[in-house]
C-alpha cells in the first residue's frame, strides 16, 4: 500500500513514512492511493475477535512495510484491560430510545484521542529505534490533544514533547493531567495568550527549518494519517457490538470539529463496512453543517470562532475535511489543490452541485447545536437514562435525536468523559460530574509547567537547553 497528497504533488510513500511527515511537500494530507476492500467472509470472521485483534486486521491492510509480527506486539500493547478499563476497550450503552453510544473515553486522559494516541506512541517509539532517530514533539492545545499526547508519549525512548497551552485558560482538570506528568521528557509551556497564540509559536518554530532539522521536530497534530487509521479500527468494532449480523446497517453519529473523527468514519465506509449515514454533529461553530446543507465551505477566522461549552470542537479550519473533498472530487489532487487555493485566499468554495453525491453517495448528513441544546440534553440523557453524557456528546445525540429515521439504528460516539467539563455538567445539573476511580485528589498533585510570554524566540531557547 502506497500514500499519495491529497493535492497530487507527492511521489508515493511507504506508511511508515508518512507517520513522521506533518503535511505533504506540496501541502496536502496522505491518503492511500485506494481503500482496502473489506466483504462478507471478513466481516464474519472479524465480528469475534478482541479489539486488538480486530485492530491488527484493519491496520495491517494499511501498514504494509510493518511486518506483522511487529505490528501485532504493538497493538497488542497498545489495546489492554490496563489502559482501557475493560477487556471490551469500547464498550456500548443502549439509550431508553434505541440509540447506541459508543464509549471511546476510558483511556488514561478520559477522551477519544486516547484511542488513537495512544497507538501512535508505540508506533512513534518502534519506528524511531528502527531508524535509530530521534523526535521531539512541539505542540498546541487547547486541553484534550496535548493531554493524550503527553500520556502516550511520556517515558518512550527518542521521544521528547513540548506541549504549550494558553496560561490559565484550560479547565483545572486539563491543567492537572498535564501537569503533573514528572517525566523528564514531558515539557509543558505555558503562554500567556490565547490557543492562537500557542499555535503561531509552532507555526514558526516548524517555519524556521534549520531548527527544526537541527532539533529533529515533529508534531502529533490531527492529520497524521496513523491516528486517523487507528480510529477506523472502533468504526467496525461499534457496528460488531451495535448489531447482531452483518446483515443490518448502522448509522454514526460524530460530534465535529477538525473532522479527523467523521473521516475516519468516511474510510470505514468506502472500504465497505455497513454504515447507511455518517452524521456530522457541531457546535456553535457550524463550518461543517453549512457545508453538508448547502455544499459552501467557507471557514471563518479566529474573530468569528466562537468560545463554546464544547470546546474542543470550537474550530473553524477543519484540516481533515480536505481527506474528503479529495474523495468527493474523484481523486483529482489538482482540483484539490484549487479548491485549497481558494480557501488560503480567504474565500472558500462551493460545491453545490455535488450536494446529491455527498448525500447519496457518502451519506453525509449534519446538524447542529447550542449551549441551551447542550444543557438540555445532559438533562434529559440524566433524567431519563440515568447517564450524565460530556457537553460534546451531548452535541451528538442532539442532531441525531433531530435526523433519526423510523428503524434507523445510530451509534452515537462519545468522544470525552463529563469530569473533564465540570461547570457546565454543574450548570445543567447543579451537582459535580462523575469522576472515574483513580482520579481523585488530581488537582492536589504537584505540578511542573514553564510560562513565557507569547514569544517564540524564548519557546526555542528553551528547546534548544532542554535537549542540550
Ligand atoms: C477533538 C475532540 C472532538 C473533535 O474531533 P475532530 O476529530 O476534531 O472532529 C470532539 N470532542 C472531543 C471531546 C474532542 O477532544
Amino acid at each position: 500500500m502506497k500514500y499519495i497528497s491529497t493535492r497530487g504533488g507527492m511521489a508515493p510513500l511507504e506508511f511508515s513514512d508518512t507517520i513522521l511527515m506533518g503535511l505533504a511537500p506540496d501541502g496536502g494530507l496522505a491518503l492511500p492511493e485506494s481503500y482496502p476492500q473489506v466483504g462478507r467472509k471478513e466481516l464474519d470472521a472479524w465480528r469475534q475477535l478482541s479489539y486488538a485483534e480486530l485492530a491488527f486486521e484493519v491496520i495491517r491492510l494499511f501498514a504494509t512495510d510493518i511486518p506483522e509480527a511487529d505490528l501485532k506486539d504493538i497493538l497488542d500493547r497498545t489495546y489492554t484491560a490496563k489502559v482501557y478499563g475493560s477487556a471490551e476497550i469500547t464498550p456500548v450503552k443502549r439509550l431508553h430510545d434505541g440509540l447506541v453510544i459508543l464509549e471511546l473515553s476510558n483511556g488514561p486522559t478520559l477522551a477519544f484521542k486516547d484511542m488513537a494516541m495512544q497507538f501512535l506512541g508505540n508506533l512513534f517509539e518502534y519506528v524511531l529505534a528502527k531508524k535509530g532517530e530521534q523526535l521531539n514533539i512541539v505542540g498546541a492545545t487547547s486541553g484534550d490533544t496535548g493531554s493524550a499526547a503527553e500520556y502516550a508519549m511520556r517515558g518512550k525512548q527518542n521521544i521528547n514533547v513540548f506541549m504549550m497551552s494558553p496560561d490559565g485558560l484550560m479547565s483545572s482538570f486539563q491543567r492537572a493531567q498535564m501537569y503533573s506528568l514528572q517525566d523528564t521528557n514531558i515539557h509543558n509551556i505555558a503562554i500567556k495568550g490565547m490557543f492562537d497564540d500557542c499555535q503561531d509559536i509552532v507555526k514558526a518554530v516548524q517555519n524556521d527549518h534549520a531548527f527544526k532539522a537541527q532539533y529533529k521536530i515533529g508534531t502529533v497534530n490531527s492529520i497524521n494519517w496513523a491516528r486517523v487509521v487507528a480510529q477506523v479500527v472502533y468504526y467496525f468494532k461499534g457496528y460488531f457490538n451495535a448489531t447482531s449480523s452483518n446483515d443490518e446497517k448502522v448509522s454514526f453519529c460524530v460530534p465535529s470539529g477538525n473532522f479527523g473523527n467523521v473521516c475516519a468514519g468516511h474510510i470505514a465506509r468506502q472500504m465497505g463496512l455497513p454504515i447507511e449515514r455518517l452524521i456530522v454533529a457541531t457546535n456553535e461553530n457550524d463550518v461543517l453543517d453549512e457545508f453538508f446543507k448547502t455544499g459552501r465551505y467557507t471557514p471563518r477566522g479566529t474573530a468569528n470562532t466562537y468560545v463554546t461549552s464544547s470546546p474542543s470542537m470550537d474550530i473553524s479550519k477543519a484540516s481533515n475535511f480536505e481527506r474528503f473533498v479529495f474523495d468527493l472530487v474523484g481523486r483529482d489532487g489538482s482540483k484539490v489543490k484549487a479548491l485549497w487555493a481558494a480557501v488560503d485566499g480567504g474565500k472558500g468554495f462551493d460545491l453545490a452541485d455535488q450536494l446529491a453525491q455527498v448525500r447519496e453517495q457518502f451519506g453525509f448528513v449534519s446538524g447542529s447545536s447550542s449551549h441551551a441544546d447542550r444543557l438540555a440534553t445532559i438533562r434529559a440523557v440524566d433524567a431519563e437514562d440515568g447517564v450524565v453524557v460530556d457537553t460534546h456528546t451531548a452535541d451528538g445525540i442532539k442532531v441525531a435525536r433531530e435526523v433519526r429515521q423510523p428503524g434507523e439504528t445510530i451509534v452515537c460516539l462519545e468522544t470525552a468523559l463529563p469530569a473533564k467539563f465540570a461547570d457546565t455538567i454543574r450548570e445543567a445539573l447543579n451537582r459535580e460530574a462523575p469522576r472515574p476511580d483513580g482520579f481523585d485528589g488530581l488537582e492536589a498533585l504537584p505540578q511542573r509547567v514553564t510560562v513565557f510570554e507569547a514569544d517564540a524566540d524564548k519557546v526555542k531557547a528553551y528547546i534548544r537547553q532542554a535537549l542540550a
